[in-house]
């Protein structure tokens, strides 16, 4: 694979760009999975010191040298595949090389049967300030189901070892409109969670995903899911018993108690600057996009030998990345601000999407004021296929 080398421009100060690094390991893969992530059953030595020789060979690329990071993101996979002693000398190497803001927000995705209280002391320790734990369900039965490797007791165990661990900005996942999923045991999980007291939850729809296990089982008329008035119940529920406990709904599948937003995520659909490191990550910045190879072996060898992986590069004209910045800020309910796509791109989405936009004004979906763009309560159902509509 020869890659032109990698040049990245500088960032103006105002810029509050992303870091995210990608651990493709899993203990085990779930049934529904398309995410890029490998079972094994511990962290793989040679991809971790791969990270760190890429972050010690970008640290003296003077465009990065400019950016000053505002998060990290270690996401998978299951990073906490890796024990507290990797997991630190990652974060210390981005330390090291790298500039960051005040106060970074500093994310690790976890798996419940992969963290304890000892590894989490040496996540904090390592700066780790945001720990978000793939719970999904607390129905045994379904996570059964999925392939999950762990049970509703190994979740509360590990929500509680985070407390004493020091965590104090947790966010909980769970999916709905899974195979065989009940309104009542939706209903169960959902209060379950709350009664934690997270601060953020995030909660997915199951999607069917070529290539999985699931996908197969689907096309043979296997799996007995929700039907749409089912789903629809779920989230009637849902929606207003988060509102209720203090959860602020601030992007599609996003909740937050007041000052906890994900900021991380927000950078993602204000569709500003982003690094990403690791097997399958993607870049974005100037209106390139680079998506590095999936393979982690491929990856581990082209990092160790000084070398950019990325087999994927795209130029986004100013147009597309307008359109991207239109249909990723839609997704946060405050919308998306008209004086920022001016100042960005020099477009009015009325003049660059004329009747498309207007039938959706027309018809309650969108509201558009002289501040913003954003989605109706009503098209929230919708999203996607409005989304779809602007692309
Ligand atoms: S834990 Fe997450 S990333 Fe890993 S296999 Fe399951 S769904 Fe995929």
């Amino acid at each position: 694979m020869e890659n032109a080398p990698l040049i990245i421009p500088a960032l103006h100060e105002r810029e509050q760009p992303g870091l995210y690094i990608h651990i493709p390991y899993c203990r085990t893969k779930c049934q529904y999975c398309s995410f890029i992530s490998y079972p094994r059953n511990a962290g793989n030595p040679d991809y971790l010191q791969a990270l760190i020789q890429r972050i010690h060979d970008l640290a003296g690329d003077s465009g990065l040298q400019t950016w000053r990071f505002a998060t990290i993101f270690i996401g998978g996979g299951t990073p906490t595949i890796y024990d507290g002693n990797a997991l630190a000398l990652l974060l210390r190497a981005c330390f090291a090389n790298f500039k960051f803001t005040e106060r970074p927000e500093i994310t690790i995705e976890s798996n419940p049967n992969t963290i304890s209280f000892a590894k989490l002391r040496q996540c904090r320790a390592a700066g780790i300030n945001r720990l978000s734990i793939g719970v999904q369900t607390f129905a045994n039965r379904l996570l059964g189901l999925l392939g999950r490797s762990h049970s509703d007791r190994d979740a509360l165990k590990a929500f509680s070892a985070a407390r004493r661990a020091g965590f104090n900005n947790i966010n909980l996942d769970f999916m709905y409109g899974l195979p065989g999923q009940t309104l009542t045991n939706w209903q169960q999980t959902i209060k379950t969670g709350v009664a934690l007291e997270p601060e953020h939850l995030s909660l997915y729809e199951l999607s069917i995903e070529k290539g999985t296990p699931f996908a197969r089982a689907y096309s043979q008329g296997l799996l007995n899911l929700p039907n749409e008035e089912q789903i629809m119940a779920m989230t009637d529920f849902a929606y207003p018993f988060l509102a209720k406990h203090g959860y602020i709904r601030y992007e599609i599948s996003s909740f937050a108690k007041e000052g906890f937003f994900c900021r991380h995520n927000l950078n993602y659909w204000r569709n500003g600057s982003y690094l990403g490191l690791g097997a399958g990550a993607v870049s974005c910045f100037s209106g390139l996009r680079l998506t590095n190879t999936n393979d982690p072996a491929l990856y581990t060898k082209m990092a160790m030998a000084g070398r950019d992986s990325y087999t994927d590069s795209e130029n986004l004209t100013n147009e597309a990345s307008f359109r991207e910045s239109v249909i990723m800020g839609l997704r946060m309910l405050d919308g998306v601000s008209l004086a920022r796509l001016r100042a960005r791109y020099g477009i009015n989405p009325q003049d660059y999407y004329g009747a498309r936009l207007q039938l959706f004004i027309d018809q309650g979906m969108i509201n558009m004021d002289n501040k913003s763009l954003k989605l109706t309560a009503r098209a929230l159902p919708v999203a996607n296929q409005i989304l779809a509509e602007l692309v």
